[in-house]
């Protein structure tokens, strides 16, 4: 239960003060960006924007406004999906960024580990582990400027979950700043380390509810030398998910992508997306974009996965193939994948969901998923693309062409409820990847075990009694 406080103008000025020089923003138009989510669903109010330079300063502000009560909305790149960043409309919580937290700590190729603190950007990290000619694996299209801190905050998923796992699974330790100000240090990053509760996984999915992330040691790995894309006609899904099976099985479970296109998200690119080209000859209804990766020189493996792929022609799971011949070709091919919410914006209102279900169900759960959405939404048109190798499309209906947007969204709430009932019967997730936030707080209510609930608001309770991180995102602030 959240007791926090309206801080008063001497407190403001305190946190001005612990935040260091150039670390507080009140001038509305340095704050206003902060006011809003990356989707512009939820809109909020903050007295300030603290930006600390370092641990210690987190540290010393979120002991002050245990003390005061006060409420702390962190910040990363504000590229989250469900308004988990954003404050709420009281114009009492104080917005924590943590992007002047930017610095990467050490580098250990040799261990294969980096540390960086939260608020380097996911490429920034990317970047630095390349450069030490190792691979941090984590992508997502958000990868310019979503931050590291953001990602375990998350636990994003994005296009490699298949072979290397969800952020979770990429981290040796975090640094975190408890809500009452005491520093976790669990950066040791050791592989082996059974001594008692792993803390560290409390933190990694709790979307700033329970501490802020102040630094991450990132799990490396080798860098891929040989590495094959295709852009795949396939005939539906069905047909993906057994191209998918055999692959990781002839592959030497090398797949390291394997993503889903329907034919409507790539003609939205090719019309919103300048330069996009349809990498085949003619349309088909569905493609896969596979990318089979190792970090040895094997020139076989280019065969093997044409000669996979031949077998799939005959037995007419697939109808076309276009392997990239070069880097450039490569980026095409994810540039036409990774362009797909941006052109879906330009169709007008969409209505998304972010769900997941055993793979091996997913084409059952594409096809019923698809006839319940139109007889909600006649004329919609349902775009579902995404991670099929995960389990995890993103069912996004567009607007019908030439209808009325505000009609469409009215529509929201009962899609919502229909389909997230739908994976429920599928024993699937209604967030895969992208949280709770505020935006499915009801959500969780509904469909999480309510033991698994007493479980979390216990957890909050003990970390946070004062109920000041994060209030209202992911546990109703104030139940009942
Ligand atoms: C084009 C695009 C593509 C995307 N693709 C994917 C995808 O494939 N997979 C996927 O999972 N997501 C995807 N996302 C969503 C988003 O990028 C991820 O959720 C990302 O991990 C959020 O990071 P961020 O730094 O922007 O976090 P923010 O949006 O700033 O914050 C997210 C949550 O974490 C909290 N938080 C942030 N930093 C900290 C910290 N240091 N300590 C404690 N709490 C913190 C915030 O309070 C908030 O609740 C995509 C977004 C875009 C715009």
């Amino acid at each position: 239960v959240s007791t926090t406080r309206n801080p008063d103008p001497a407190f403001i000025d305190r946190l001005r003060e612990l935040a260091g020089p150039h670390g507080l923003l009140d001038a509305p138009e340095d704050v206003a960006p902060y006011l809003v989510d990356h989707r512009r669903l939820h809109h909020g109010r903050t007295p300030c924007v603290l930006r600390p330079d370092t641990t210690e300063r987190v540290a010393a502000i979120l002991a002050a406004c245990h003390e005061a009560r006060c409420a702390v909305v962190p910040v990363g790149g504000n590229t989250s999906y469900c308004g988990g960043p954003t404050p709420d409309a009281s114009g009492t919580q104080v917005v924590l960024s943590l992007a002047r937290l930017d610095r990467i700590r050490s580098v250990d190729a040799a261990d294969f580990q980096l540390v960086a603190e939260a608020g380097c950007t996911l490429r920034q990290v990317q970047e630095v582990a390349d450069s030490a000619d190792r691979l941090f694996p984590l992508s997502l299209g958000s990868e310019g400027s979503c931050q590291i801190g953001g990602n375990l905050s998350t636990n994003a998923g994005g296009t490699a979950v298949l072979r290397y796992g969800m952020a979770r699974d990429l981290v040796l330790g975090l640094e975190v700043v408890l809500p009452d100000g005491r520093v976790l240090d669990q950066l040791k990053g050791l592989r082996k380390d059974n001594t008692g509760y792993d803390l560290k996984h409390l933190f990694i999915g709790a979307e700033g509810t329970l501490g802020v992330i102040t630094a991450v040691r990132c799990k490396l790995f080798p860098r891929p030398v040989t590495l094959e894309t295709a852009f795949v006609a396939v005939r539906d899904p069905l047909a993906a998910v057994a191209l998918l099976e055999r692959l990781r099985e002839v592959t030497g479970d090398a797949v390291s992508t394997f993503e889903l296109v329907p034919r409507i998200a790539l003609e939205m690119v090719l019309r919103h997306i300048e330069r996009a080209a349809d990498p085949l000859d003619r349309a088909y209804p569905w493609y896969a974009l596979i990318e089979v990766s190792t970090s040895r020189d094997d020139p076989g493996l280019r065969e093997v996965l044409m000669a996979t792929l031949s077998e799939a022609i005959e037995r007419e799971e697939v109808a076309d193939a276009a392997l990239a011949a070069s880097g450039p070709q490569r980026d095409a091919f994810w540039r036409l994948r990774e362009t797909i919410p941006e052109a879906q914006r330009h169709e007008g209102a969409s209505i998304k969901h972010d769900v997941s279900v055993a793979p091996r169900r997913m084409p059952e759960f594409i096809r019923e998923g698809t006839e319940l959405a139109l007889r909600l939404a006649p004329g919609a048109r349902v775009v579902a693309y995404g991670h099929l190798g995960d389990g995890n499309v993103h069912f996004n209906l567009s607007q019908p062409p030439a209808g009325d947007r505000e009609a469409f969204e009215s529509l929201a709430p009962q899609i919502h409820r229909a389909m997230h009932d739908l994976v429920a019967r599928y024993d699937g997730s209604f967030s895969a990847e992208h949280g709770i936030g505020q935006l499915k707080v009801g959500e969780l209510e509904r469909y999480e075990d309510p033991v698994a609930l007493d479980v979390m608001r216990a957890i909050k309770h003990a970390l946070d009694p004062h109920g000041i991180m994060n209030p209202g995102k992911v546990l109703r602030s104030n139940p009942g």
